[in-house]
């Protein structure tokens, strides 16, 4: 039996054509996965991004008035950095996101409207790696991202939606949850990582109340060391994790 928490990580599926990624909030795919997200739009691929939030509490001395359109601009570069040109949010509201039936419903039906074969979400569990607390909006998001999936496949469960003309979408095939602490698979991170390092750091102005570091050094040396811990379960090549469930 192969070894589910130290054996080798497989390669992502390849067939499909679009994606469509679901956080809580701007900065989590940049932590999480873009230069995976660089990769799969190199290739031809689709990827959208859907945000619970605007972030608009991520910044202490910023106010949520002027942090939330803030936050959404350098949300909008970052992706534009990866090959990303669709960004839309949901606005619930950070650090209080409710995990229950709205979100549920708000993101299956994103998922109706963008009809992905891959769902990509952050770390929905209690904590990243068993030393650090996640925070409520992540495992939040992440579950109902989970949950959503097959909401979105079943003319039942919110019957509203495909009154507003949205008609069900079962063709998501996997849920791919980035930053989780039991991956099963993997993406080469060497040809998408200088993009990455540049999509993280559009995120500047939290970057800047985040750190005193070199924004810039900060953040590479954040994303390689991450890609570097995975290489040694994926052929000695930097890597971006998933845990993948497969629908
Ligand atoms: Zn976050």
């Amino acid at each position: 039996m192969t070894d589910h928490v130290n054996g080798p990580l497989r390669p992502m599926p390849e067939d499909w054509q679009r994606a469509l990624a679901v956080v809580a909030h701007p900065d989590d795919l940049e932590y999480g996965c873009s230069a995976a997200v660089a990769a799969w739009t190199d290739g031809g691929r689709e990827v959208a991004y859907v945000l619970a939030t605007r972030g608009e509490a991520g910044i202490d001395a910023v106010d949520p008035a002027a942090c939330g359109p803030l936050r959404e601009r350098e949300q909008r570069a970052s992706a534009a950095v990866v090959g990303v040109s669709t960004v839309e949010f949901l606005d619930h509201k950070d650090g209080v996101i409710e995990y229950g039936l709205a979100l549920r419903r708000d993101i299956a039906a994103a998922i109706r409207r963008h009809r992905p074969e891959l769902v990509i979400t952050l770390n929905h569990r209690d904590t990243w790696g068993g030393v650090a607390w996640n925070t409520p909006d992540h495992v939040a998001v992440g579950r109902a991202t989970l949950d959503a999936a097959g909401d979105a496949g079943n003319r039942w469960i919110f019957p509203e939606l495909t009154e507003q003309g949205l008609e069900p979408w079962d063709g998501v095939r996997w849920v791919a949850v980035a930053g989780s602490s039991a991956p099963t698979h993997a993406v080469d991170a060497a040809p998408g990582m200088e993009r990455a390092v540049q999509s993280l750091l559009e995120h500047r102005a939290y970057i800047e109340a985040l750190t005193d570091q070199d924004p810039e050094a900060y953040c590479r040396s954040f994303l390689t060391a991450n890609a570097e811990a995975a290489a040694e379960r994926f052929g000695g090549r930097p890597a971006v994790t998933f845990e993948v469930f497969s629908r």
